[in-house]
Parts: structure tokens; C-alpha cells; sequence
């Protein structure tokens, strides 16, 4: 049994509560990572007290690891336990969450389980530029302008879609349960090539499911960070924007870099520079 201990930040001002405190209100328990994941280590780590508590007798072992570092790949919990103590932790199967979140259907939780996985490409983008006075702009060539096109481009690329066969069946799957949304899914499998226009109608009945289904039939790339000037009347010769890609199985993180230069004009992308951050592979 799996979990990990870390959460991503929060920002306590866009809370009603404090974030790190755990507070129980309304039968819930309040908190980053009260979801993500600590309900789920409670749950794990109730389970070992009962097994020891009614002195089960199991015919193997049962482990349990909660890990740091999920958050930022793992590296330095998962990865760290497999490269250091791999003995402790070997195992035929491993309980984790990911696997999805009940999904209510007509009066009903829906469970999913996790067959695939999209990967990982977190990259950085420098663009470079001339610098100049700002009272003068004509006489600059300014980074921030070309880092908007940049933006802009990426934030709003739409990959094509693909219906991978774990999407496939999952589409087929939900299509017999939830009556409401039948007939766009029914559309979506049969014209994938329309994915956009059918998701974007489903959208109106129900958004997050049309919003899901849009990430897991596409690559798609999200601007998270961004940097540039120094000065109110400096034009900026840098800036630099942080992306967070996710490429469908059967992409690599590589394929999905070249598209996305691909994507820049000649003119931009010999003053841009690419550098990845972190790339994991789906699977
Ligand atoms: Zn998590």
C-alpha cells in the first residue's frame, strides 16, 4: 500500500481556512492535502492496524510506504526506497491512488481504475531580445513581445486528438451508465476528428467531464511561470516562461518538444531557448 506525505503549496489567502491546519468543519477534514493524499494514507495505515489487531493470518506480506516527493516526481521518495532498499518494498502489487475519483452518475459513484498514464514534460522557454529605452520602443526588440506570441501559441494549441485504446473503452464504458451524456460520447468515439466541437457541447451539460476527456484525448501544454524585465523603463532583452506539457501514451516527451518547436515561426525560434526540466514517459 502506497501514499505519499507531500502536498503541493497553497496559498492561505485563497482559503476559507488555514491550509495546514487541518481543521474538521461540516463532517469534513479542511486542508491541502486532506485529498491528495492523506485520506488515503489513513485509510492505508488503518488497514495495517486491523490486520494487526484482529491477528490476521495472511499468506504474504503486506507493505506499507508513505513516501515524500510525489508532488515533484518522486525521485527522492519512491524512487529513492526502489534504489536504496528495493528488498523492503518488493511486491506483486502495488495500491495507489491516481486511479480517479468517483465519478457521480445518475445517483451513483462511478470507480475507475488506472490503466495508463500520460507523461511528463516540463520545460523552459528563454526568449531572447535587444534591450532598449523605453521611451523609445521602436529601437528595441523586446523579449516580452516575443514571449507573448510564445504564450499565446502554446496556451492555446489544441494537439489532435487521439482516442488511445484505455480511453476507448473507458468512453464505451461510461456511455452505458450515464444516459445524459450517451449521445456525445457515442459522437466522440465514432468522430474523434470532431472531439473539440462534441467535448465543447457537452461542456454546457457537464463541464468537468468534457474538460477531463479534452486532457486525456490530447497532449496538451499549460504556461505556469513567467519572468522578464527589470525596470519600469527598461526594455527587457530575456524573458522566460515555464510550461507544463503532458504527452498521451504513445508519445514521448522528445516527439511532443519537436512539435511544439514546430510551432514557432522561423523568425521567433532562432531567439528562443528550450531547456526540459523534467520528462517522464507515459505509460
Ligand atoms: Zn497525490
Amino acid at each position: 500500500m502506497l501514499s505519499h506525505l507531500d502536498v503541493v503549496a497553497a496559498n492561505p489567502k485563497e482559503w476559507s481556512v488555514d491550509p495546514f491546519e487541518g481543521v474538521v468543519k461540516d463532517g469534513f477534514v479542511w486542508g491541502r492535502g486532506a485529498l491528495d493524499m492523506k485520506s488515503m494514507t489513513a485509510m492505508e495505515v488503518m488497514v495495517m492496524k486491523l490486520l494487526k489487531r484482529n491477528k490476521m493470518k495472511l499468506k504474504g506480506d503486506v507493505i506499507l510506504a508513505a513516501t515524500a516527493d510525489e508532488e515533484k516526481g518522486g525521485e527522492a521518495g519512491a524512487g529513492w526506497l526502489v534504489r536504496n532498499h528495493p528488498e523492503k518494498i518488493r511486491a506483486d502489487y502495488v495500491i495507489n491512488e491516481g486511479g480517479g475519483l468517483a465519478i457521480p452518475i445518475e445517483g451513483k459513484n462511478i470507480y475507475t481504475i488506472q490503466t495508463a498514464e500520460k507523461g511528463i514534460l516540463w520545460f523552459k522557454i528563454k526568449a531572447k531580445g535587444r534591450p532598449g529605452h523605453g521611451s523609445v520602443p521602436g529601437t528595441a526588440d523586446n523579449a516580452i513581445l516575443r514571449m507573448n506570441r510564445v504564450v499565446e501559441k502554446l496556451g492555446n494549441y489544441r494537439a489532435k486528438m487521439t482516442v488511445v485504446p484505455t480511453v476507448k473503452q473507458f468512453l464505451s464504458q461510461i456511455t452505458k451508465e450515464n444516459k445524459t451524456v450517451q449521445q456525445a460520447l457515442m459522437l466522440l468515439l465514432q468522430n474523434p476528428d470532431m472531439g473539440d466541437q462534441i467535448l465543447d457541447m457537452l461542456a454546457e451539460k457537464d463541464k468537468a467531464m468534457a474538460e477531463e476527456l479534452r486532457a486525456s484525448l490530447r497532449m496538451t501544454i499549460a504556461p505556469t511561470i513567467i519572468h522578464g524585465g527589470i525596470k519600469e523603463n527598461i526594455i527587457p532583452s530575456e524573458c522566460e516562461a515555464v510550461f507544463d506539457c503532458r504527452v498521451l501514451p504513445g508519445q514521448t516527451p522528445t516527439e511532443a518538444m519537436d512539435e511544439i518547436k514546430g510551432l514557432m515561426p522561423d523568425a521567433d525560434l532562432e531567439k528562443l531557448e528550450f531547456e526540459t526540466i523534467q520528462a517522464n514517459e507515459p505509460s
